[in-house]
Parts: structure tokens; sequence; C-alpha cells
């Protein structure tokens, strides 16, 4: 009777798995034989059958078959083996860099040989570097392969071939049922998509017959790859559907106003919310009023106006008799949200607290007693919001601004911070990088979407242009002209060291040379490593109009607000993501007059490079911005691997993937609908203990 394993069964279980080996795969992530199976290959290779030389063509991977006419050494700097090498259809050439004279001793004219290799273009005829060969002796033909060979991805010292042996016994484990690997979907679910079982899916990803066309293979376009990632985004939409549901469950304070704070502030704004803005709020505004908790992500692009929706929010809730929180990022976001906000409430008779990780002593102390007591409604500030010793009299409401900078505990600490007795605050998160659609589906399922899709009236787009450093003195020139012209402007310096000491001597460097440069002009410095009452003064005078130019690192990133600004400069913006790029340029652009942002990057771009500077200069748009940024880096790396586990996708690749997503959605109803008992399982076997990602 075959021993049965199930997923707890080790991997060195397997032969040919000693312990060297299981802490090599353990690297990938695989612990189990059932990891195993569900490390699918990254390519094929055909060695089923033996190519004709004459049909080669230059990128295929074949095996061919003929003998060797020549063989010679090409003396040089670097001296190869040239084999001459012709099956009667055509001629190659075969070429080792690395090789012994045994070696080519034993490849005398007329040796009969089977070689596997990648074809390529050589100077004079068609070439393969490197093949994989052997002696054909004897008449017997030689057997190929009868399943096209996979390529794992893998780490080092775990060769294609020991991936092979590997991946071969857990199939074989599999097809003797041999190891419990249950089918979790229900059948009624897989025939409606015309899938197949998961052992055949499997099987055949990792062997697959000789005649399944490569093109589909590369695409991943095949029903058995499409099965395995179905079945991945189901459970990822699974699992945040209970997590939503876990959520909702709990009780939250129904936070109804009077409206009376809300119109105190209307009256006194010298605008009218734009009518995204009016839906949004709305919405929230809505949702507060319930008895459960929201759980809401206002995405709007750079300069649309969140932080006036977040405010109506508060307003509700301390209109209800609760406080408030505002959790910034950064301390010179979170310093400037204290400011413009207490500009607005103080008038409407509402205490406003400010708390940073700096705080320290009395000052500290009162602030916290204030909250306790109930006398601070609306408390702002950094991640220090959620050290142990805050405690609020009555939080109803935790609002998150740019949320993409936090990362999930830090969140979840806020959310928590505020429940008592199994009640739980409303949660706003909000964020200026937009998420496109289906990957929003996937990432914050447990959220509900609201999008800020207007910005105010009177705004006029940036324009951006990239420069060569080799311009810099022509782009200093230009920062005089808008400077004397009443204008002002920004000059970012950026730093890919972490070290932080690094950046900011660097910027200090830029501001006495720019200084040097720009006689009669007054010139600013923030950098993260001013006090906070240097940086608040810096950045006061700037935004008085006192100070002309503001030398800064990219601190300034989110949030400031300085409408007179028209011109950045961003030096070496190579360096940075899509992302960051666009949150710095939406610095400009925030009044009537036309704004200007110059690349200054230094040559020569490597082509990813030039891209990401190509997308800035043809487009405002956020969302346009975001698309290109997935495109470019891949779901992971935007959303950051902090915030999600969908990074960590095994076989689904959201990107490549994403048309099965609504279909997932789809199915996951059915299934908690029909076939509850399977939702757990589903989950358990994909997303297992990463499942805290999507508490946000
Ligand atoms: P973001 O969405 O990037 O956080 P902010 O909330 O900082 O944007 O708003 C940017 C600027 O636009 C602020 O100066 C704010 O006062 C202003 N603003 C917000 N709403 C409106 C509106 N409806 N009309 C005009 N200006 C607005
Ligand atoms: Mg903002």
């Amino acid at each position: 009777m075959p021993i049965t394993l199930d997923k707890k069964t080790p991997l060195t279980s397997l032969r040919g798995v000693g312990p060297k080996n299981a802490e090599r795969l353990e690297k990938l992530g695989l612990c189990s034989v059932e990891d195993v199976l569900f490390h699918l290959p990254l390519r094929y290779q055909d060695r089923t059958r033996v190519m004709p030389i004459g049909c080669l063509r230059p990128g295929d991977q074949a095996v061919i078959e003929g003998a060797v006419e020549l063989a010679q050494v090409k003396l040089g700097r670097r001296s190869s083996l040239l084999v001459h090498f012709s099956d009667g259809t055509g001629f190659v050439l075969l070429r080792f860099f690395h090789f012994t004279s045994a070696q080519k001793n034993a490849l005398q004219p007329g040796v009969q040989l089977r070689c596997f290799g990648e074809v390529r273009n050589g100077p004079a005829s068609l070439e393969l570097v490197h093949p994989e060969y052997r002696r054909l002796d004897g008449q017997e033909p030689q057997a190929v392969e009868e399943n096209l060979t996979p390529v794992y991805p893998t780490t080092e010292g775990l060769h294609q071939l020991a991936w092979r042996e590997i991946t071969g016994q857990a199939l074989r484990l599999l097809q003797q049922d041999g190891l419990s690997l249950p089918e979790l979907i229900p059948q009624p679910l897989l025939a409606a998509q015309g899938f197949p079982s998961l052992k055949e899916a499997l099987l055949f990803m990792h062997r697959p017959p000789p005649d399944v066309p490569m093109a589909l293979l590369d695409e991943g376009n095949v029903p058995a790859r499409n099965r395995l990632v179905f079945e991945e985004l189901l459970a990822h939409q699974l699992s945040l559907r209970l997590l939503r549901r876990e959520q909702r469950g709990k009780l939250a304070p129904p936070l109804r106003g009077d409206g009376r704070l809300r119109q105190q502030l209307l009256a006194g704004l010298p605008f009218a919310l734009t009518p995204a803005q009016q839906r949004v709020a709305a919405e929230i505004g809505a949702d507060l009023t319930g008895e459960h908790p929201m759980l809401r992500l206002v995405q709007g692009d750079v300069g649309c106006g969140k932080t006036l929706v977040a405010l109506i929010a508060a307003l509700q809730a301390i209109e209800a008799g609760f406080q408030a929180a505002l959790m910034a990022p950064t301390e010179l976001l979170a310093e400037q949200h204290f400011r413009n906000l207490s500009a607005w409430l103080v008038p409407l008779g509402v205490d406003l607290g400010y708390l940073s990780g700096r705080a320290k002593g009395k000052a500290r102390r009162e602030q916290l007693a204030r909250l306790a007591s109930g006398e601070c409604r609306l408390l702002v500030g950094t991640h220090a919001l959620f050290q142990e010793d805050v405690v609020f009299q009555s939080l109803g409401l935790a609002i998150i601004d740019e949320q993409h900078r936090f990362g999930v505990h830090q969140r979840l600490a806020l959310h928590e911070k505020g429940s008592s007795d199994g009640c739980v605050p409303h949660q706003l998160v909000m964020t200026a990088t937009p998420i496109p659609r289906t990957l929003a589906m996937t990432a914050y399922a447990d959220l509900d979407l609201s999008i800020i899709d207007e910005l105010p009236p009177g705004r006029t787009p940036v324009k951006t242009v990239a420069l060569p450093d080799s311009r810099r003195d022509e782009v200093v020139a230009r920062v005089a002209g808008a400077c004397r012209g009443g204008r002002q402007a920004y000059w970012v310096c950026t730093l890919i060291e972490e070290s932080e000491a690094l950046q900011c001597q660097a910027a200090e460097e830029t501001a006495t040379g720019l200084a040097a440069g720009l006689p009669g002009l007054n010139i600013g410095l923030v950098h993260g490593r001013l006090k906070p009452a240097e940086k608040e003064a810096v950045m006061a005078r700037f935004k008085a109009g006192e100070i002309h130019l503001l030398v800064a690192t990219t601190v300034i990133e989110v949030g400031v607000d300085v409408p007179n600004a028209s011109l950045m400069i961003i030096e070496n913006p190579e360096r940075l993501g899509l992302a960051q790029l666009h949150q710095l340029r939406g610095r400009v652009g925030r009044g009537a007059v036309e704004s200007h942002c110059l690349l200054l990057y230094h040559a020569p771009l490597s082509e990813n490079a030039r891209t990401r500077l190509d997308v800035m200069r043809e487009t405002n748009d956020g969302f346009v911005v975001a698309r290109k940024d997935l495109e470019l880096r891949g779901p992971g790396e935007v959303l950051g691997t902090r915030q999600t586990g969908l990074a960590r996708m095994r076989i689904a690749d959201l990107l490549r993937d994403q048309a099965w997503i609504p279909q997932a959605q789809a199915a996951a109803d059915r299934l908690l609908e029909r076939y509850p008992e399977q939702a757990a399982p589903l989950v358990e076997r994909w997303v297992g203990n990463r499942l805290d990602y999507g508490r946000v």
C-alpha cells in the first residue's frame, strides 16, 4: 500500500532531497510536497523531436543530430573551440568558450552527436553556443523526450536536472494517490469553466504533452494553467470576503451629526466643493451613520482635495459627540495638515491637537490629557498616534492619509485603538496612488472604494520636460527668471542612498551651490533632519513668499501645498519610480498660472528610465501614470509588499491574468452561497497565514 503524504509532509521524504536541498527549496518558499507541485515551470523546451538543421531559426531551442565535419581551436583574446556540424539539410557552428583538449580530440570528423541548445546568428552562420551534447554510438535510434521539458524558476545550487527529479517524484505520488491533494473547487464550478481536474492540471503543467504549441504555453493560455490561476484568485477573493464579513460583523458607533459644523465650514470656504468631492463626502457620510464600521478607501489624484473630504467626515463624528484622528505619513505633512485644519476649525470652535513622535515631556502629557478627557476633538499626527499611551475618550473615526506609505500593522493598530466594548471606530483611508480598477478589486476587496475623479476648476496642467544635466546652467537661469517674475520654485534633490544623513548633506550642498549662482534670491532648505520648528519656519516663509526657491529632499513628496510655486526641478529623476515622480510633480500646478516641471536627468538613461520620463512628459493623469507604473514594475512593487500578499501570488499574475478576476469574484459569491464549507480549505491552501494582509 502506498504511503499517503499530506501537505505537511516534509520535502526530505523525497529521494534526493537532503537537508541541503531542502534548505534551498525553503529559500523559494517551498516547504512541502504540495508546495513543490504548485511551483510551476517558468518555460519549456522542446526536446521531443529532432529538428533538421536546415529548418533552424535564430532564437529556436532545438535538438539536432548530425556529424562533426571539423573541430578547430580559434586562438584570440578569448580562444574558442569551433565545431563545424551538419546533417545533410544544413550546417551550423557549435561554439565553446570553455573546453579541454580531450574534448576537442574526441570531436573527430565523422563523430555523430545529438545537441540541444539555443540557435543564434553568428558572424558567418547560425551557431549554438555551449550546447548540451552527447555522442550517438551504435545503430539504434536514441529515444527523445516524451514530454516538453520544464524549466523551473530556481535558486543557486539547484539544477534543472534536480528539479525534474524532485517534481517527477511528487507527480508520481500524485498519480498513485500517494498524496492527498483534494479537489477543493466544487464540481459544478469546475464544469462551468470547462476546467480539468487539479491532478490533470498539475500533470499537464509539469510535463506538457509534445503536441501542445509552445506559443500557447509561453502565453500561459492553456486550460491547465488557467484553472490553477482561477483557483488561486478564487481563494484570494474568498479570504477577503471572509475578512470583510468579520469586519462588518463588528459594531461601530453610528455617527449621526446635525450638520451644523459642516454647514459653517462650507459657508466659510472661498470655493465650492467639486461634484466629485460632494459625491464622495455623501458616500462617506452615509457609511458613518451605520452600526458597522465603515472601511472605505478614497482614491484621488494629487490635488483633488481629499483633505477637505476627510475633514467633512471628521466633523460628522465630532457633531455626533465622538473624536476623530488623522494620521499622516510624514512630520512635514502632519504639521501642514495641522496648520491648514487649524485655520478652518478654530473659527468653528473645534479643539484640535497635534502629536508627533518628537513631542516630549509636559507638552505631550498635556496633549494626552486633553485627548483622554475629550476636550480635544480632532487629533492630527504621525504614526505617534498609535503609541500605547495615546488614549482617546471616544474615537469614532480614524482617517489615514496617503495610506500607501503605511504598513498594514500601523493601520491595524490605529483601527484597534478606539475599540472598546466590541465597538471599533470607522475607518477612512486616502491615497493619491490610484490603483487600476481590477487590481483594486483584488487588493482591496475588503474595502469600499470611492474615487474623486476631478480636480478643482482653474488648475492648469503642469508642462513637463526632460533635460540632460549638461544643461543645468540653462535651468538655473530659468529658475532665476521665474523667481524674479514673482513665482516660486522647488528644487528637489534625490539620492538613492538609504541614509537620510547623506541625502540631507547632498541637499545642503545643492542649496549652497544654487545660492552662489543665484545672488539676490532667497533660498530655503528643508530635509528630514531639521527640527520640526525649523522645518515649519522654512515652510511658513516659503508659503508667505519670502523664500523664492525651496531646495528639498523628497520629504516634500506628499501633501505640501503652496499654490504660488509654479516651477519644479527634479534632479536625477531617473532614480525615482513613476508614482513618486507624479507625487512630487503634484506640488506644482496648484494655482492658476501655468506650471512647469523640469526633469534634469543624468545621461545615459536606461531603457526603463527613459520610458518612465516619457510617461511623465506625456500625461498628467494619475490613473494613466499608475497603469504604466504597474506595467513597468508589476503589482508587487506598486502595491508594496508590506501591504498585500498579492505580490506573493504563487501562480496568478495580476496583470497577465486580470481577465480572470471578475470570474473568480462571481465564483466566490456562488461558492459562499452554495458550498460555504469549501471556503476555509481553499483559503488555507492558497493564502494560509498570509490572511492578515487584507486587513487594512
Ligand atoms: P490632495 O487630494 O492632494 O490631498 P488637498 O486636499 O491638499 O489635495 O487639496 C489641494 C488644494 O486644493 C488645497 O489648497 C485645497 O484647499 C484646495 N481645494 C480643495 N477643494 C477645492 C475645491 N473644491 N475648489 C478649489 N480648491 C480646492
Ligand atoms: Mg493630501
